[in-house]
């Protein structure tokens, strides 16, 4: 496996690559099964496999985890070589956003809602790096995972909006054993705040059975969708929808291809999870 730190290295190397068919999973590192899972993806559809691990600066707020962001730099090198990529790519941040860096990337209607309200320089900072990624390593296929559900459909946006030659692929949400998703920000949590939390999962998954069993009326299922929340010690929710799955509005009645969202707080840890529902 090769591990390159700068872009000049990159662009010399993808020159190298011109005929090939890369596949392309970028990450912020602290690699677990979900990471490993698109990894895997792109092994198995594509001839080169291309990682990046670059903690973004431009997707934290002020006043969230970016210096305490976990950075496994050692383990992360082994699991990538373990996996088959070819290639990692790992810039620093002085690299990847020089001193004069003055552009970005907004997806306007996508990234206003849910996560974009929360956080509202997120995606601004995720289409930027994304763009920059994508540009470098101009892959055939890049491999997003479902968990971060409104990132997909506005980086999927943004690639048919200008014209990238990328097709990204959604790869579904790996789980723990009690459903909840794995992330890596689950290793701040605390034992019990880890057990409280598989209720987000279980939530979902009680929406998604009441609107297979028939339920159609939006607000019913909201509010049983909080009552397996609440029964979680100290998990505070931030929202909880029922939307649809291309647009993320808010229904008032369950119809065609759905989304359950929901982002929650557990002490100082934020997690969000979400699972797709079709009648
Ligand atoms: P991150 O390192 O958190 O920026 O995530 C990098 C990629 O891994 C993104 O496309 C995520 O959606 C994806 N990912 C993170 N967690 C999971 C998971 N539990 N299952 C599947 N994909 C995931």
């Amino acid at each position: 496996m090769r591990i390159i730190r700068s872009i000049r290295g990159l662009q010399a190397w993808r020159r190298k690559y011109e005929n090939q068919e890369i596949g392309f999973v970028p990450t912020m590192g602290a690699l677990h099964e979900g990471h490993l899972s698109l990894i895997r993806q792109a092994r198995k559809h594509c001839s080169t496999v291309v990682v990046s691990i670059f903690v973004n600066p431009l997707q934290f707020g002020p006043t969230e985890d970016l210096s305490r962001y976990p950075r496994p730099v050692k383990s992360d090198q082994q699991l990538c070589r373990e996996s088959g990529v070819d290639l990692l790519f790992w810039p620093t941040s002085e690299e990847f956003y020089p001193k004069d860096f003055q552009t970005s990337v907004k997806v306007s209607r996508l990234s206003c809602c849910w996560e974009g309200e929360a956080r509202p320089t997120h995606f601004e900072g995720v289409t930027t790096v994304v763009t920059k990624l994508i540009n470098l390593v101009r892959p055939r296929h890049a491999y997003f995972g479902q968990k971060d559900y409104q990132q997909l459909l506005v980086i999927k946006q943004m690639v048919q909006d200008l014209n990238m030659d990328t097709k990204i692929v959604r790869c579904p949400t790996v789980r723990e054993s009690d459903g909840l998703a794995l992330s890596s920000r689950n290793r701040y949590l605390s034992e019990r705040q880890r057990l409280q939390s598989a209720r987000i999962s279980a939530a979902l998954r009680h929406g998604v059975q009441l609107i297979k069993r028939g339920t159609r009326h939006v607000t019913t299922i909201q509010k049983e969708l909080k009552k397996v929340l609440r029964t979680a010690e100290g998990l505070d929710i931030e929202y909880v929808a029922v939307c649809d799955a291309h647009s993320l509005a808010r229904l008032t009645r369950a119809k065609g291809s759905m989304v359950l969202l929901a982002a929650v707080r557990i002490g100082n840890v934020r997690l969000i999870d979400n699972m797709l529902v079709k009648v």
